[in-house]
C-alpha cells in the first residue's frame, strides 16, 4: 500500500532503494546505522539536560503519609492504626468520619 514499486535514493549513500514508507529516507543498511546513531544521540541529550527534563508534577492526594502522620490521624479519629488502615483500604474511612461527626 505504500508507494508500491517505487524507488527512492538513500539520503546517506545515494543508493536506489525500494520505497517502503513515506518517512523513509535511507536504504535499509543506512537506516539501521542512523537508528543506532539517533538512539545514542538521544541518550546524550537526556544526559546533558539532566534534571531539567520533565519535572514531575506533585500530586498531593497520592503523596504517602508518614507513619507518624497516619498514627496521629488515626488517634484523632479514635481509631487504632490497624483499624484506620483497614478503613482506608476498604474505602470506608469517609463514611466513618461522616458518621463520627454526625454522632457528635
Ligand atoms: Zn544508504
Amino acid at each position: 500500500m505504500f508507494f508500491a514499486g517505487s524507488y527512492m535514493a538513500c539520503e546517506k549513500c545515494g543508493k536506489q532503494t525500494p520505497r517502503r514508507g513515506s518517512r523513509q529516507k535511507f536504504c535499509p543498511e543506512c537506516a539501521k546505522a542512523e537508528s543506532i546513531k539517533n538512539v545514542s544521540e538521544k541518550q546524550k541529550q537526556l544526559f546533558d539536560e539532566g534534571g531539567r527534563r520533565r519535572p514531575r508534577p506533585i500530586a498531593p492526594r497520592t503523596e504517602p503519609k508518614t507513619l507518624s502522620e497516619v498514627a496521629k490521624e488515626a488517634r484523632s479519629l479514635g481509631l487504632t492504626y490497624g483499624r484506620y488502615m483497614a478503613l482506608i483500604q476498604s474505602g470506608g474511612l469517609e463514611g466513618y468520619i461522616r458518621e463520627k461527626e454526625r454522632g457528635r
